[in-house]
């Protein structure tokens, strides 16, 4: 538990944050942005965009809604800042640039919302963006066990997944591990703290036939998941209009928990189909869930040879011509994440807060 100064700390700091981003907003961010403040390119990290019936049941922290995207574009056009795909922001860090005038948008996974949605918005706005395919879904239409997850929680609860979960489940300390966890959590949390247990201890092979199970005891399958997802047809229309396309591995299984076969496997094959589909090189990858512990230094050889350029992590800020390319930083962007945030980093409030003061805020 922590300290009741430490409490105190973590509240302060939060407040700190929410008077910097509101001053950001109110003028100082154009301030240090002429002055010459602002540092690195923001790559921005979403993953639906809009809201439409297929992915109804996906979390807020997943979408991010068309006024927020449009809000976006809108707030880059007044700073002059250009929006781009990843590979456009690397270019500039190569030639040493600062890039500060350049924000990539990402969009992880392959909703099919980024055809439906994004790309019209993108083209109004004379804008870019790259899009992450995880590729089993899309190239076999059989979607990550997250999915069936969500979409039974959404519909039955955690209660009842948890359930069925104890019920199915053959790997033991998985089903305590989900008991324990359902006790002691509640409300919106429980949704997240289940997702770990599964996502980080459950035995994989058994996840998946469980999770699949669960889906069925639902009356539901993958293939009415699927729909979520871009078709190929989708891909290479957005590839002819200078959208690009990076691999998301095959499963969306967290890379440095696999041996070093089945990470050549997942990031080789998956972007294999991608270079069939695509024109445009295939050069910027993006790990699956990106926090530091789910990829490690094997990923960024085999990504070399694999002909990649850079890696997308998800790691909070900017990108200078120093910035490690294996693990590009990206800043969040969805229903929960205000624009306000994103604007705040991109010119420069909160990092100069930050190299001023050595305070984590
Ligand atoms: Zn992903």
């Amino acid at each position: 538990m922590p300290s009741p100064i430490d409490r105190a700390k973590h509240r302060l700091k939060r407040a700190l944050r929410a008077t910097l981003v509101r001053a950001n907003g109110l003028g100082l961010g154009f301030l240090l942005r002429r002055l010459g403040l602002a540092r690195g390119a923001g790559i921005v990290m979403t993953h639906c965009v809009g809201h439409v019936d297929e992915t109804a049941y996906l979390p807020p922290d997943m979408k991010t809604s068309i006024e927020k995207v449009e809000a976006l574009l809108r707030a880059l056009e007044r700073r002059g800042v250009r929006c781009v795909a990843v590979r456009d922001v690397v270019a500039a860090l190569d030639r040493g640039e600062d890039a500060k005038d350049l924000l990539a948008f990402t969009m992880d996974d392959g909703y099919r919302d980024n055809y439906t949605h994004a790309l019209p918005l993108l083209k109004r706005h004379g804008a870019s963006g790259t899009v992450f395919v995880e590729s089993r879904a899309v190239d076999e239409r059989t979607v990550s066990w997250m999915h069936r997850y969500f979409l039974v929680c959404h519909e039955r609860g955690e209660e009842w997944f948890v359930d069925e979960y104890a019920k199915r489940t053959r790997d033991e300390p998985t089903r305590e591990k989900l008991l324990a966890a359902r006790a002691g959590t509640s409300g919106r949390g429980a949704l997240y703290d289940l997702k770990r247990v599964l996502k980080y201890e459950a035995d994989r092979d058994d996840r998946e036939r469980t999770t699949r199970e669960i889906l069925a005891a639902a009356g539901r399958s993958d293939d009415d998941l699927a729909p979520a997802y871009l078709e190929w047809s989708e891909i290479e229309e957005m590839d002819r209009e200078g959208i690009e396309f990076g691999a998301h591995t095959i499963h969306h299984e967290i890379l440095s928990r696999l041996e070093r076969e089945e990470k050549r496997r997942e990031i080789a094959e998956s972007t294999a189909v991608l270079r069939r589909h695509v024109r445009a090189p295939v050069t910027t990858f993006a790990y699956p869930f990106g926090r530091p512990w789910d990829y490690d230094e094997e990923c960024f050889e085999l990504l070399r040879e694999e002909g990649y350029a850079c890696a997308c992590a998800a790691i909070d800020g900017t990108n200078d011509p120093g910035t490690d390319r294996w693990q590009l930083r990206r800043l969040p962007l969805n229903d929960d994440i205000p624009l306000a945030d994103v604007l705040a980093e991109i010119d420069g409030t909160l990092p100069l807060f930050r190299r001023l003061f050595r305070v984590r805020i």
